[in-house]
């Protein structure tokens, strides 16, 4: 069976869930290959091996901290002339998405991105995606060379298979591109303590119903009551009342909770395309009509600013 390179996004060793998503579609074309980089890269295999990757090629050079790109560039590209993969997979994060896109150039084929599904086609790996705010799905091949294709976060599920992982050197020699660069600072973002958006299994949202970047403390109340990833709609974040990389959305982050809530969003087409194959929706809005009634579960009729902190004292009550 051919073998299909995974690219392995950590921290310090611990696996983030869009790699584990990755190893599972990868088995339905083949044998996954992991390629860990960076500090804590070996630490990664025994997760690796729970879901399947038969082997994890690792190097813990200094080159690929810092986020710079072209360090893992070249790792990858070495990875690909060793293994000749069937395919390379790479999730949909703005880092891998640049490596991804390096990687096709450097080895002659192509890239697709932001794909929902991969799946094993007569003529090589078939990528699925959502088009059009999700109106439509296409189905694409890369027709030269190896494919890289970039998956969204929550397209697969987490599957136990434990599989050999055996560990093996990377042996990768740098580009001259990949010492050009250095980083000379850099600023951490103030941490929420809140789940990361893409991963949450609960997330709740606020949009233009909030009126107000203060408004959204009740909107933190409910999701911190939860332990929920804050979300916000477009119209949220133009109007400056919530950072973007909190958008939920086509143009935003796509996520697929255990529980969606949506308050005082209306339920745009463009909002949907980020939201709707999350597993309950809920929402609060006082306007019946709203289309996004259309999509929930459970849809509450009323003020968000009387529904919201009521909902969270209830939670908070119920936990003790
Ligand atoms: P609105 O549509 O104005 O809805 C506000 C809702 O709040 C209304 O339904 C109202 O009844 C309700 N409300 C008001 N006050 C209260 C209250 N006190 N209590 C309860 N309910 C209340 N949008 C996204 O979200 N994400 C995207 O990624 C995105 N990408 C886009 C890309 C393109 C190319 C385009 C053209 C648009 C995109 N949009 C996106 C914008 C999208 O079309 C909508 O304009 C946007 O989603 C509307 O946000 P909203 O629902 O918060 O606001």
């Amino acid at each position: 069976m051919a073998e299909v390179l995974v690219y392995v996004d950590h921290v310090d060793g611990a696996v983030r869930k869009p790699t584990l998503e990755l190893l599972t579609l990868a088995r339905r074309i083949g044998d996954p290959v992991a390629v860990a980089l960076g500090a804590g890269a070996a630490n990664t295999a025994a997760t690796l091996a729970e879901h399947g990757a038969a082997k994890v090629l690792t190097d813990e050079a200094a080159e690929y901290a810092d986020y710079l790109v072209v360090p893992k560039v070249d790792a990858l590209q070495a990875a690909v002339e060793a293994v000749s993969p069937a395919a390379v997979l790479v999730p949909s994060s703005a880092e891998a998405k640049e490596i991804a896109a390096r990687l096709a150039l450097r080895i002659g084929s192509g890239v697709i991105t932001d794909a929902v599904d991969v799946e094993a086609g007569d003529e090589g790996p078939v990528a699925t995606q959502s088009v059009f705010a999700a109106s439509y799905s296409t189905k694409t091949r890369v027709s030269k060379g190896t494919p890289v294709i970039t998956v969204k976060p929550n397209s697969a599920p987490v599957e136990a298979a434990p599989a050999a992982g055996t560990v093996e050197a990377l042996s990768v020699t740098f580009s001259a591109q990949a010492t050009g660069t250095k980083v000379t600072g850099r600023t951490p973002r103030e941490s929420t303590g809140r789940p990361e958006l893409t991963e949450a299994a609960i997330v709740v949202s606020g949009g233009r119903g909030v009126n107000g970047s203060e408004n959204f403390a009740i909107i933190e109340a409910l999701a911190d009551s939860l332990g929920a990833a804050v979300g916000a709609s477009r119209a949220a974040v133009d109007a400056g009342w919530y950072p973007h990389t909190n958008q939920v959305g086509q143009t935003g982050k796509s996520v697929s909770p255990q529980l969606y809530i949506a308050n005082g969003i209306s339920g745009a087409i463009q909002h949907r395309a980020g939201m709707q194959t999350s597993k309950t929706i809920v929402a609060v809005n006082k306007d019946a009509e709203a289309p996004i009634f259309d999509l929930v579960d459970y849809g509450v009729v009323g003020d968000l600013f009387e529904i919201v902190p009521q909902l969270t004292e209830e939670i908070k009550t119920r936990k003790g």
